[in-house]
C-alpha cells in the first residue's frame, strides 16, 4: 500500500543545511559537554512573561524569529538518543536501553515540546508522553498492533470507511512528535510517507461516489505536516463534492508545535469552512501562551477547536489533573470533547489505566464543575466496534414508571418517568433509611424507604 507513496521523511530531515541549530550545534566544543552535569537548574534568565520552560536553558541562542518558525522546529526534531541525552539526564545504561526501544519505536520530539519538559523529573508528565521508556519493550507482548481494526475498514489505500456517513482520510504517517501512547504506533516503522496525488485522487473518487458520506476527517500521522499549499489542494477538492457537509482535521500541532498554526494556514482554512479541528492536549502544562495563541488564531478563522485527550497512567489519571486540564481548555475556548481510554496498542501497556480510573475521574468532575468542562469518557472498541461512552452509574433502579437516581453528592432521588401514567407523584428525595413511607420498585423487589422532599 505504501510503495507508491511519496517518501518524504528523509527529505524533510535532510533539509537542514542552513539549519541554525546545526550551525550552533550542541556538539560545538565551546558548548558545555552533554550529560547530567551540563544541565543547569537556573531558570532565572527566562524573560518575564514567557512560558515557564527550559527553552532559555537549552535553546537560549535561538532568536525568537527562528524559534517561531515551524519549519525550523520540524527540521530540528530530536530523533536519536545521543542528542536527547544532551538535554535529559540519561545514564549510559538508560541510553543503551532506549536505543533498543527506538529501533522498534522511534523517537521524535520538537525543540518546543522538549522545552516543556522538566529534565530533572523522571516522572514529568510531559516527558512521559515524548521520551521512550524501556517498558515499551518489556511489556510489548501485551496488546495488539491495530486494536481498532482500521486495516479491515480501509476501502482504498488511506481511506477508512467504518460509519455510513463518515470517512477517515489518512494522508501521511509523519508526525512532528511521536507520542508514546499513539494508537498508530504500528505505522512508525514504515519510514515516513505521504499519500501521492494519485492515491488522494482515488480517495476523492470514492468519497464522490458515496453520497451517504457527509463528514470527512483528515488525519494521519499528522496532516498538518503537509504544506499549506498541498493541504489546500486536497481540502478544496473535498469542498467540491456536493454531499460533503463538514471537514474535520485531527492534529496535535497546536500542542507539540503551535507555531505551525500560522496566518497562512488559518487564512486558507477560513476559505473552506465549515472545518472543525480536533486536537490532543493531555496535561495543563501543555496549555502554554503559544498553544493558546494557536487555538485563538484558529477560532478567529472560524475553526472550532475540540480536545480529545487520552487517559494516561502517571500523566493525567487523577481528578485533579483532568479538572485542571479541562478548566485550562475552557479558558482558551477549546471544548473538552472526549477522554479516551488508552487503546490496547502494543508498546503502550505501561501507560494504560484500569477503566475504573476513568469512571472515577468523570464521577469526581460531574457536578463539581460545569458540565462544559466534563469530557465524555469513551472506549474505542477493538475490531472496529466504535466508540462507547462509559459513565458512572447514576441510575440505582428503574421501572417503567420511575427511576431512583443518585446525584453527585450521593443523595438519592426518586424521579417519575413521564412515559408512564402509573406514578402521579412529582420527584421526591429519597432518604435511606427513613421512617415514614415505604415504597418498592418491583423490578428489583427491594423495599425502598422514602420521604417526600422538603424542597
Ligand atoms: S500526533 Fe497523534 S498520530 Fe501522531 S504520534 Fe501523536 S498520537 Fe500518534
Amino acid at each position: 500500500m505504501k510503495t507508491s507513496s511519496v517518501r518524504l521523511k528523509s527529505q524533510l530531515m535532510h533539509e537542514s543545511e542552513e539549519c541554525y541549530l546545526e550551525n550552533h550545534s550542541n556538539n560545538d566544543p565551546e558548548e558545555e559537554p552533554p550529560g547530567k552535569h551540563s544541565i543547569s537548574t537556573d531558570l532565572e534568565e527566562e524573560p518575564p512573561g514567557k512560558t515557564a520552560t527550559t527553552r532559555y536553558r537549552f535553546f537560549r541562542d535561538i532568536p525568537d524569529n527562528i524559534w517561531d518558525d515551524w519549519k525550523w522546529q520540524f527540521r530540528n526534531r530530536i530523533t536519536n538518543i545521543e542528542r536527547l541525552a544532551q538535554f535529559i539526564p540519561l545514564s549510559a545504561e538508560e541510553q543503551a536501553q532506549l536505543k533498543l526501544v527506538t529501533m522498534r519505536y522511534p523517537l521524535s520530539v520538537t525543540p518546543y515540546y522538549l522545552s516543556l519538559i522538566n529534565p530533572d523529573d523522571p516522572d514529568d508528565p510531559i516527558r512521559k508522553q515524548a521520551i521512550p521508556s524501556a517498558l515499551e519493550m518489556t511489556m510489548s507482548s501485551m496488546g495488539v498492533e491495530d486494536p481498532l481494526g482500521e486495516k479491515t475498514d480501509t476501502v482504498v489505500p488511506g481511506l477508512v470507511h467504518r460509519y455510513p456517513d463518515r470517512v477517515l482520510m489518512v494522508l501521511t504517517d509523519i508526525c512532528p512528535m511521536l507520542c508514546r501512547h499513539c494508537t498508530r504506533k504500528r505505522e512508525w516503522r514504515n519510514g515516513g510517507w505521504v499519500q501521492s496525488p494519485a492515491e488522494v485522487e482515488t480517495m476523492l473518487n470514492y468519497i464522490g461516489q458515496h453520497e451517504a458520506i457527509r463528514d470527512v476527517i483528515i488525519s494521519g500521522g499528522d496532516p498538518l505536516t503537509l504544506s499549506t499549499h498541498r493541504l489546500e489542494d486536497i481540502i478544496s477538492r473535498i469542498r467540491e463534492i456536493r454531499h460533503i457537509e463538514i471537514i474535520r482535521i485531527g492534529t496535535r500541532f497546536p500542542v507539540v508545535l503551535p507555531q505551525r498554526i500560522d496566518k497562512e494556514l488559518c487564512t486558507m482554512l477560513a476559505n473552506y469552512g465549515p472545518i472543525w479541528l480536533n486536537t490532543h492536549f493531555n496535561h495543563i502544562r501543555e496549555i502554554t501562551p503559544e498553544a493558546a495563541e494557536a487555538c485563538d488564531r484558529l477560532l478567529r478563522s472560524g475553526v472550532p477547536v475540540n480536545n480529545q485527550s487520552v487517559l494516561l497512567r502517571g500523566i493525567n489519571d487523577s481528578i485533579k489533573a483532568q479538572t485542571e486540564l479541562c478548566h485550562g481548555l475552557l479558558k482558551i475556548k477549546v471544548r473538552p470533547y472526549y477522554l479516551f481510554q488508552c487503546d490496547e496498542v502494543q508498546g503502550t501497556e505501561h501507560l494504560r489505566t484500569p477503566v475504573e480510573a476513568g469512571i472515577k475521574i468523570i464521577e469526581g468532575m460531574r457536578g463539581h464543575t460545569s458540565g462544559l468542562a466534563v469530557p465524555t469518557f469513551v472506549i474505542d472498541l477493538p475490531q472496529g466496534g466504535g466508540k462507547v461512552p462509559v459513565q458512572p452509574n447514576y441510575i440505582l433502579a428503574q421501572t417503567e414508571s420511575e427511576l431512583l437516581l443518585r446525584n453527585y453528592e450521593g443523595r438519592i432521588f426518586r424521579y417519575r418517568n413521564p412515559t408512564s401514567s402509573a406514578c402521579p407523584e412529582s420527584p421526591a428525595e429519597v432518604l435511606c433509611p427513613a421512617d415514614s413511607t415505604t415504597a418498592s420498585l418491583p423490578q428489583n423487589q427491594v423495599p425502598i424507604q422514602v420521604r417526600r422532599s422538603s424542597k
